[in-house]
């Protein structure tokens, strides 16, 4: 049997398509949401296509999730002030659209709060 095509994030990381590239690492890597929901949208996204999502990472390598965390903090401190909303859509009925374990850092500028309403589509 053939291998699975590699996820649209992964040909990101092998710069086969552009991205707003902020942040990267030998783990992760953490780019601008091409449809932010949000002033601040920056998904974090493990370099490895293991894992589909957020409970297959916690369960296997719980300190890359840890990572995911800090580096979510990192971006926040540049980015808004150091608050933000991580947020991993864990399955389609919940909004999953991409099978690469991948957080959403979500954030306002300083002068504006994040409302639910923001968030969803
Ligand atoms: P999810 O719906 O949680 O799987 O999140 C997938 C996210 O990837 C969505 O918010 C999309 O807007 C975003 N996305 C899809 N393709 C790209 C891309 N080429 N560059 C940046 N973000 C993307």
């Amino acid at each position: 049997m053939s291998n699975p095509p590699p996820s649209i994030f992964s040909r990101i990381i092998a710069r086969e398509i552009p991205a707003d590239i902020v942040f990267e690492s030998d783990e992760l890597i953490a780019f601008r949401d091409i449809a932010p929901k949000a002033p601040v949208h920056i998904l974090i996204v493990p370099k490895t296509e293991a894992y589909r999502n957020v409970a297959e990472l916690a369960a296997a390598d719980p300190e890359l999730l840890a990572t995911i965390a800090a580096t979510a903090q990192t971006i926040a401190d540049e980015r808004c002030g150091g608050e933000f909303r991580l947020v991993f859509n864990t399955g389609a009925r919940a909004g999953q659209t991409v099978f690469h374990v991948h957080a959403h850092v979500l954030g306002s500028f300083a002068t504006e709060s994040l409302t639910e309403g923001s968030l969803a589509d």
